[in-house]
């Protein structure tokens, strides 16, 4: 057992990209996170020439993504990293919610037999993105690290982008532009775009543990446990032996405090009631926004991913849906730049995604509402819920669809 280390990609000199007048690229993709790259795949599956610029020089520092859905597989499957991704994650398809230390209710994801993947895998950000790099790779596309977009121009006919290298600055314009850069999106807030929705206030303790466990590959949830009362728990199984453990807090709980190793281990040892040797890889401390972009077309530029629309990590709908909005748009962008599509046709993928944004952000915040409720009559429904769960099956079935669209993630 040991700790994950980051993968450094190497630095590349834009020599080649720097000219004057700017060059023109046909398509050029903004992040090289889970959404970009899987837009860049797609763009070189459809035989596009596809330029990513990406800020960083590795992927996703630390634990994020977790839980990739059946349809994410699927389209995984398409851009040909599904087998990889199900060998290294943790299939599952049960997910049992405990009250105190009762189990309410469980559901299973795929019932019936003869699929070809699972409800979900469990499989650290991290680990996606390196398959996508080494698949976008291998596929032809130029992908340029320590390449940080500072600027957008938006043409009728094209985006301008200027670009900070360590070898100095430059211009490049591309016909098409994908911005794939992420929840603070850089771009969106240099074109001043707006972005509206909701900040909840509560504060969630991530910590990934490396430790050897026999608990089922399921999903554990717990409302108001023992062994951390009044809060919640979440336990995912995720690939080498790395247990994700998300604990509760609270709006009022200390960001620093809490975070210290001193706070954190007493927590992961009164979960685990043993003297179970363990290894802490990760810990941070996270909150969160349920907000969209209004528009995800902007003429020549197309917003996809976390930089057009955020939820709670509840339902693990982020990647998820960042995935479809790349399935979604890019066999519309090849039919566009290859002339065999009018450019109206991308309005469709503004018009799906922003509908599926708002299904994905009515139903991550319901989950997060019913784990955090806001007010003593929420807390007393949610609470009543689930004390019947346990033994009405009708009710368990609401508890479901209204709490338990959460535990998914
Ligand atoms: C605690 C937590 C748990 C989560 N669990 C899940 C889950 O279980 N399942 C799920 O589906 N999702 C989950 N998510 C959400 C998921 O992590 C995000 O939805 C996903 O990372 C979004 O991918 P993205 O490519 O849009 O953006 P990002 O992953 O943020 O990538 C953006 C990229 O753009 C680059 N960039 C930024 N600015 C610039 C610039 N100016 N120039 C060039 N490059 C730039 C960045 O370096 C980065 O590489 C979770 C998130 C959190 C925080």
């Amino acid at each position: 057992m040991g700790a994950y280390v980051n993968p450094i990609y190497p630095y590349k000199s834009p020599a080649d990209l720097m000219a004057t007048p700017p060059q023109r690229k046909p398509l050029i993709v903004i992040g090289a996170g889970p959404v970009g790259l899987a837009a860049a795949i797609d763009a070189r599956l459809q035989g596009l020439e596809v330029l990513v610029l990406d800020d960083d020089k590795t992927v996703s520092i630390g634990s994020r993504a977790v839980c990739y859905a059946k349809r994410s597989l699927e389209i995984l499957d398409r851009l040909g990293i599904a087998n990889e991704a199900c060998g290294l994650g943790v299939s599952w398809n049960i997910g049992r919610t405990f009250l105190e230390e009762d189990e309410v209710y469980q559901f299973n994801l795929v019932p019936d037999a003869g699929h070809k993947r699972p409800g979900m895998i469990n499989l650290q950000q991290y680990h996606v993105e390196e398959m996508l790099i080494a698949r976008a790779l291998e596929l032809g596309a130029d992908i340029r690290w320590q390449h940080k977009v500072t600027a957008v121009t938006r043409h009728d006919e094209h985006a301008t982008l200027t670009v900070e290298t360590p070898d100095g600055t430059f211009d490049i314009e591309a016909d098409w532009l994908v911005v794939a850069d992420g929840a603070r999106s850089p771009i969106r807030r240099h074109l001043g775009l707006d972005i509206e929705g909701r900040v909840f206030q509560d504060r969630f303790l991530i910590a990934d543990v490396i430790m050897k466990a026999d608990y089922p590959a399921e999903r554990w949830f717990w409302f108001d446990p023992p062994f951390h009362p009044n809060q919640s728990v979440l336990l995912h199984k995720q690939s080498n032996n790395v247990w994700r453990i998300d604990f509760q807090l609270g709006w009022d709980a200390d960001p620093e405090e809490e975070k210290k190793p001193e706070k954190v281990i007493p927590r992961l040892k009164a979960m685990l009631g043993d003297d179970r040797p363990f290894e802490l890889e990760w810990v941070s401390i996270y909150t969160f926004q349920c907000r969209r972009m209004t528009d995800f077309r902007h003429g020549r530029v197309l917003f996809a991913g976390d930089a057009a629309h955020q939820v709670s990590p509840f339902g693990a709908r982020g990647a998820n849906s960042g995935f479809q909005d790349a399935d979604d748009l890019m066999w519309k962008l090849g039919l566009v730049i290859k002339g065999q599509a009018s450019e109206k046709l991308l309005d469709t993928y503004a018009m799906d995604r922003q509908f599926a944004a708002d299904e994905n952000i009515m139903n991550s915040t319901r989950s997060t509402d019913f784990i955090t409720p806001k007010s003593r009559t929420s807390k007393t429904f949610r609470n009543q819920v689930l004390a019947l769960a346990k033994h009405h099956p009708l009710r368990a079935s609401w508890s479901t669809r209204a709490a338990c669209r959460c535990p998914l993630s």
